[in-house]
């Protein structure tokens, strides 16, 4: 039941999953049709309160075309654990997606929420919330769906890793080519492209603390938990009964399928 999906109409406004429908389940009538200010336009039923967040990642990239939200169960739990995912651990990851910054948390359905959302959306295509769950955007839901399984896929395997004794990150020179390379061959967030021959391209300057890779995050915000990467890699935490069993089960869940 968690999570939701948009996109964007030809005519500028946005069809949305309604509150509280099962996603694997969808019929025509779990879909309405909303403005940019979040007013229904079609459908029975109503958008989620979480529609604010689309509707600022549409607003703040014009050239995506849908939006979805769901609660990967590792992703989720990187952040409960104060883990980054804004790091260079998978080649292929760093050269079409990029990395994964997170949102200082905030309530969810708020206005606030969404516009804290709104500088990471204008760099990254993959977006985590502290303790709440994913953001991507794509030129299409499939799109956007892939970017979703990659994020988790990536938590899937540095969770692995770090399990096995740590996980270790690419040489900084090596991210900061890849991540030009794929924003050059595979696209991106405008404002990343614009940058792509930059040094670093959008791989980031400001990582305070950072062991060695250049970790993302928009100028001008220094996020809770960039200040927490510094505990990463090679000194593997010890997370809490609770998360452990909640990333056990969400492995025991991806494993059987
Ligand atoms: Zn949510």
């Amino acid at each position: 039941m968690d999570g939701n999906l948009s996109a964007r109409l030809p005519d500028g406004s946005i069809l949305c999953t309604k509150a509280g429908c099962h996603k694997g389940f969808l019929t025509d009538d779990d879909l309405v049709v909303i403005d940019m200010q979040g007013r229904k336009l079609r459908g029975s039923g109503n958008p989620t309160s979480e529609m604010a967040m689309h509707l600022a990642c549409y607003e703040e990239r014009p050239d995506c075309q849908a939006v979805i939200h769901a609660h990967p169960p590792i992703s989720i739990a990187f952040t409960i654990a104060n883990v980054s995912m804004a790091r260079c651990v998978l080649p292929e990851v760093v050269l079409t997606l990029g990395t994964v910054p997170t949102v200082p948390y905030a309530t969810t359905g708020t206005r606030k929420l969404a516009d804290d959302l709104r500088p990471f959306v204008r760099e990254h295509d993959a977006v985590l919330m502290d303790t709440h769950g994913a953001v991507c955007l794509g030129s299409s839901v499939l799109e956007a769906f892939c970017r979703l399984e990659t994020v988790e896929h990536t938590a899937l395997i540095t969770k692995t890793a770090r399990d096995l004794g740590g996980a270790k990150e690419l040489d900084p020179a090596e991210a900061v080519r890849l991540r030009s390379m794929g924003l050059k061959r595979y696209g991106g967030p405008p404002a990343a492209v614009a940058r792509a021959d930059a040094p670093g391209a959008d791989l980031p300057k400001a990582c305070i603390g950072c062991s060695g890779c250049a970790n993302p995050h928009p100028q001008g915000i220094a996020p809770a938990s960039n200040l927490r990467m510094a505990r990463v890699v090679s000194q593997p935490m010890a997370p809490s009964p609770l998360v452990e069993a909640a990333i056990a089960d969400a492995v025991l869940r991806s494993l059987a399928r």
